[in-house]
């Protein structure tokens, strides 16, 4: 078990992980380029139990399989500070027992390296791999 804490930029959403980081992923899909306005957006995963909004509420905008907006055609949840747009969790249809929390509202991303990259089929040509 593990504990991590972080949070979006205008401050106003905080959260707590209290639980084990499963995976950490880069996604170079469109629907995760387009919804964080970055090259590639990296992602860890936790059980959903163990995620909690400690401070503040999210957004969410739905993307259904195949639409726009979805991870590499997969459908799902997609939250963000409602205030400033930081991206701040996905989950998908297919495995609503687990979260996926971005790597880059983490107060500590130093700790979590990508292990592996996801949606290659759709990266950018001049961003190389992170794993
Ligand atoms: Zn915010
Ligand atoms: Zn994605």
């Amino acid at each position: 078990m593990s504990k991590a804490t972080g949070g979006c930029f205008c401050g106003s959403v905080r959260y707590e992980i209290d639980g084990e980081i499963r995976n950490s992923t880069v996604c170079h899909c469109a629907g995760c380029r387009r919804a964080s306005a970055a090259p590639a957006l990296a992602w860890v995963t936790v059980s959903a139990d163990s995620f909690e909004i400690a401070q503040g509420r999210l957004a969410t905008i739905r993307g259904r399989k195949g639409e726009k907006g979805t991870c590499d055609g997969c459908g799902g949840e997609r939250r963000f500070c409602p205030k400033c747009g930081t991206h701040i969790t996905f989950v998908a249809d297919d495995r609503t027992g687990e979260v996926d929390v971005t790597t880059g509202s983490l107060d500590n991303p130093d700790a979590f390296p990508p292990e592996k990259d996801e949606g290659l089929r759709s990266k950018i040509a001049w961003v190389k791999p992170f794993a």
